[in-house]
């Protein structure tokens, strides 16, 4: 089964790139040159993902992504022809998954692709509805509906407790280990936290996520030495380890 990709792309000579890139990665995709084509087809095929132009000529893909989300939890990789029009913290809160900057490689495209549909398929199991909520829906501001047993948040007080322990963190902290926390699994990439963690995401840099999440982890370690929490993805970010996978102690809070 080869998975169906809606390509939503104004531009023929980029959309070309696009459905060979990814017709040569055994994807099916198919290509609508506007969003309200785009919103059609969504509704008539089931695809996998959505690659969503932000620049469309009958509106803009953050508007047609929250209608897309409205409906679907389908993920969405944005395509932005310049990085100052990717607004990360507005893409991110209206459900995209991911982005790229125009011009990109197919190669580039065809990972990030991977990467999302990775993702979002190793979060739960065959419905594709399923999957994408589990990847998309904002953190839980309710405790008890996250699924992580080993971590209890407070959001009121700004705190969280790791296998019974409170934690001693910082406001950066906090806010990195609730975002992780969120969404377990989910690989955050390090602008995406720092679109979580920081007022002025633009300000900071890569290394202050690095430097935050080092820091983290020696919390984590204080508590449970035996065990890292947090996963670092190589060239991609970090997330938080789903409890129950192997190695994992479920039944000993
Ligand atoms: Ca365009």
């Amino acid at each position: 089964m080869c998975p169906k990709i809606l390509i939503i792309e104004d531009e023929p000579a980029i959309a070309d790139t696009l459905l060979y890139a990814l017709r040569t990665e055994g994807f099916e995709p198919q290509w609508c040159a506007t969003g309200e084509a785009g919103l059609a087809a969504l509704g008539r095929v089931g695809f996998a993902l959505v690659v969503l132009d932000i620049g469309l000529p009958d509106g803009s893909g953050f508007e047609f992504c929250k209608t897309i989300r409205a409906r679907s939890a389908i993920p969405v990789l944005f395509l932005t022809a310049r990085s100052s029009e990717m607004d990360r913290v507005v893409g991110l809160e209206i459900g995209g998954d991911d982005y790229l900057v125009k011009p990109f490689s197919p190669r580039e495209l065809t990972a990030r692709v991977k990467a999302i549909l990775r993702r979002s398929q190793g979060n739960s199991g065959a419905n594709f509805a399923t999957v994408g909520t589990a990847v998309i829906s904002p953190p839980s501001p309710a405790a008890p509906e996250l699924p992580t047993p080993n971590f209890v948040v407070d959001d009121a007080r700004c705190r969280i407790t790791y296998r019974g322990q409170a934690l001693d963190l910082t406001r950066y902290e906090f806010r990195l280990l609730r975002t992780l926390i969120g969404q377990p699994g989910r690989v955050y990439s390090r602008e995406q936290l720092m679109a979580a963690g920081w007022e002025e995401p633009g300000a900071s840099f890569d290394r202050t996520v690095d430097a935050h999440i080092k820091s983290l982890r020696a919390k984590l370690r204080q508590i449970d030495p035996t065990k890292d929490s947090i996963q670092t993805h190589r060239g991609l970010g970090y997330s938080l380890k789903e409890e129950g996978a192997a190695g994992d102690r479920r039944n000993d809070q």
